[in-house]
């Protein structure tokens, strides 16, 4: 690690320490379900659809009762529900039928489930067990590679290289800064490099 992205990583943990998990779960089932419907979705919009879905159907068997309709009925106010739906449906069907209705923390199962790839399990993984593991999204894919924490041409790269020089007890937590630095701040299109707290040790600012 280069001494510039040390000093960036002390930077952003300070300014965002205590900012977590912007979707809100109560246990692994709810967070893997949110997570899924976080793609091309806001936060917020997530929030308030599971808000409502987990009141009426509580865990994994009572989704795996429904029917593709009534699921994509539930959840229709977020994008490419219809998908979504399906693939919330089948993963609710494993995880009752095959894993007593809890979701197992592990990788490999995370990721044969239906709309589970990579990213989600990692989310997953880091969020409801603890288990050290850096989600690489839109967010943590720019931030980094603009901060020059990185120079990756794809997500996979990203993932390898920043759990390279970031410490396994700080994967979780600093998968939270880089989102939270980009949904603040530099944002994809007109970053705010101005007003940003690293601008004196990005090798982006204002290009
Ligand atoms: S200076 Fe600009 S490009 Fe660099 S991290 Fe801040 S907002 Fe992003």
């Amino acid at each position: 690690m280069t001494k510039n992205q040390e000093l960036i990583l002390k930077r952003l943990q300070e300014v965002y320490k205590d900012l977590g998990c912007a979707l809100r779960f109560k246990n692994p089932f709810e967070l893997l379900v949110a997570t899924i419907l976080s793609a091309q979705a806001t936060d917020k919009q997530v929030n308030k659809v599971t808000l409502s879905l987990f009141a009426k159907y509580p865990d994994a068997f009572a989704i795996a009762n429904l029917t593709e309709e009534e699921l994509a009925n539930e959840i229709k106010s977020i994008g490419l529900y219809k998908n979504k739906s399906k693939n919330i449906l089948a993963s609710s069907k494993i995880i009752a039928e095959q894993y007593g209705g809890l979701v197992p923390p592990d990788r490999e199962i995370l990721e044969s489930l239906p709309g589970v790839g990579r990213k989600t399990a990692n989310v997953v993984l880091s969020n409801a067990f603890g288990i050290p593991a850096l989600a690489v999204d839109t967010h943590v894919f720019r931030v980094s590679n603009r901060l020059g924490l990185v120079d990756c041409a794809n997500v996979e790269c990203t993932e390898k290289n920043l759990c390279a020089i970031i410490p396994k007890e700080y994967w979780s937590q600093a998968h939270h800064w880089l989102i939270w630095h980009g949904r603040l701040f530099c944002k994809a299109r007109n970053p705010l490099c101005e007003r940003c707290k690293l601008n004196d040790l990005c090798p982006s600012y204002l290009k």
